[in-house]
């Protein structure tokens, strides 16, 4: 099991880029970055070794390491700032939420990514059939001249626009509710000239709208019988990334860290 020392020397290894998975896509599969990325890191030592199995127990007994180590820490750090950690409204917090949690709902921004990873569900759902004939018409095209390669790129291609809309497809309205939830919070606090958090969480969204538009626009050629439904979803997207860019002015030049200095 991992001890706080280790745990501490992992997260400050010189080649850490400090925060970086704070406003990352969270796809490690295909960051450039899971070498300079303390998040990653703990990951791999902790679950790669307990084989990754959510029934395995080993998995849930390393999860319980870090959650005690984490406590360990943010106890300590509450010490050394003087924080009460008990000096809590609960009732009035609890009210405060609340309030916020509708106002975040009720944002345009909220509803419309709502719409949007629903419309994707009801198109794959209304789909799923036609991608399966898709990729069985290569394989039969196999025999009129298709390498084995070019079907192997062919589905590979198909494979990666489906995961990158589905990658997505939540992700936007999670980081949008952040986004405005942090705004709205912000929005109680004096003034200062510090990046917002709520910009990086918009400008995650925003990444994850400008990718899913590509990989729509890149669907739209492999199931011509879809258009329609397909440039009501790019619409909406683009709706919806346009209003995101309204409300977030400063969320596309937030600098990211790692990504985007
Ligand atoms: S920065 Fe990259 S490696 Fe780290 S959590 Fe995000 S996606 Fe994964």
């Amino acid at each position: 099991m991992m001890k706080k020392k280790e745990l501490l020397n992992l997260v400050n290894r010189p080649e850490m880029i400090l925060g970086i998975y704070n406003y990352c896509d969270r796809w490690c599969e295909r960051c450039d970055f899971t070498n300079r990325c303390a998040n990653f890191a703990i990951g791999e030592e902790n679950f790669s070794k307990s084989g990754e199995d959510s029934n395995n127990k080993a998995f849930w007994d390393e999860l319980h390491n870090v959650f005690q180590l984490t406590m360990e820490m943010i106890l300590e750090s509450a010490e050394k700032h003087g924080i009460d950690l008990n000096d809590i409204d609960t009732e009035k917090y609890e009210e405060e939420r609340k309030q916020l949690n509708e106002l975040t709902n009720a944002h345009e921004c909220a509803y419309l990514s709502k719409d949007y990873y629903t419309y994707v569900n009801d198109w794959f759902d209304a789909t799923e059939d036609l991608i399966e004939e898709k990729k069985e018409s290569w394989k039969t095209n196999a025999r009129i001249g298709l390498s084995e390669d070019d079907i192997v790129k062919e589905v590979g291609h198909l494979n990666d626009i489906i995961d990158v809309i589905r990658w997505y497809q939540y992700q936007i309205h999670v980081k949008l509710k952040r986004a405005i939830h942090g705004k709205l919070d912000d929005a109680n606090e004096p003034p200062d000239e510090y990046p917002k958090d709520s910009d990086g969480f918009a400008k995650v969204a925003l990444i994850g709208m400008d990718r899913s538009i590509a990989a729509w626009g890149k669907m739209l050629p492999l199931f011509p019988i879809k258009e329609d439904v397909i440039f009501k979803i790019l619409v909406l997207l683009e709706k919806l990334k346009r209003r995101t860019e309204k409300e977030f002015l400063d969320a596309r030049s937030f600098v990211r860290a790692g990504f985007d200095d």
